[in-house]
């Protein structure tokens, strides 16, 4: 029943050290939609993330993807079992070309066929980084370098798919450009989630919305409402 559910997380609890910055969440990033992750700086976005990922363990609750539990699975499993993160700044490998960059982020035991495949994926993607195969990753501009940071990510063939602050610090048609990139990954059945400082943007695409405040979900539905200044800023600070 639980079979394409896919991600789910309950309760879950996370932080670093003495901190808990993360106090039982519980969201779905369901396949086929874009759930949209928002909150203010410090909120917990990233620790969550950071959650999902297998990169900070977890301190209570479950996650399961498509009702498999991931959250005993190290971070390398939860790759292979289908979970990828775009982690915050876009950590491409400069020296490597681009075509390097894809190819290593495959995972091993995937056999050439299929590395063709995803290859072929990446770019139908992201039609821009055709060209640029053989050019080192460094030489690429931001926008550039975000879809290859995707892209990468897309090479583990994720079902489901969370992009930390994709679009910090890119020009409006760049952030276009790579949101055309992560709507065709959507159409294709992946589960994406967007962690996202432009909320406007972000809403504007979103199934549904989640908003963190202090390590909780202080709204968890329909992105609509939230268009209005006034409910977003209820959400996003309290009303403590
Ligand atoms: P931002 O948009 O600024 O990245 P965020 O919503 O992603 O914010 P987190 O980075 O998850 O928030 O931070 C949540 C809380 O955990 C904050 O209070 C932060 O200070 C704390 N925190 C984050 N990383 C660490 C760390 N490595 N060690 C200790 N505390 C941390």
């Amino acid at each position: 029943e639980d079979k394409g559910r896919g991600l789910v997380l309950t309760d879950v609890r996370a932080g670093y050290g003495m901190i808990e910055a993360v106090h039982g969440v519980s969201l779905e990033l369901r396949p086929g939609k874009i759930s949209a992750i928002l909150g203010a700086n410090g909120a917990g976005k990233t620790t969550l993330a950071n959650a999902i990922s297998g990169v900070s363990v977890l301190r209570g609750g479950t996650i399961t993807l498509d009702g498999v539990r991931v959250d005993r699975m190290r971070a390398h499993r939860r790759a292979a079992a289908g979970i990828a993160v775009v982690p915050e700044g876009r950590r491409i490998l400069p020296a490597l070309t681009v075509r390097e960059n894809l190819l290593l982020s495959t995972g091993l035991g995937v056999r050439r066929p299929e590395i063709e495949r995803r290859l072929d994926a990446v770019l139908e993607t992201f039609p821009q980084l055709a060209d640029l195969m053989i050019r080192r990753g460094g030489a690429l501009s931001g926008g550039q370098q975000q879809m290859l940071a995707v892209g990468r990510a897309l090479m583990s063939d994720p079902k489901c798919l969370v992009c930390d602050e994709v679009s910090l610090g890119l020009a409006p048609v760049v952030i276009d450009a790579l949101y055309e990139g992560l709507q065709r990954v959507v159409a294709r059945g992946v589960a994406l989630a967007v962690i996202e400082q432009h909320v406007q943007r972000s809403l504007a695409i979103a199934d549904i919305a989640y908003v963190i405040d202090r390590g909780a979900v202080s709204y968890a539905g329909d992105p609509a409402p939230l268009k209005d200044p006034r409910v977003l800023d209820d959400v996003y600070f309290g009303s403590a």
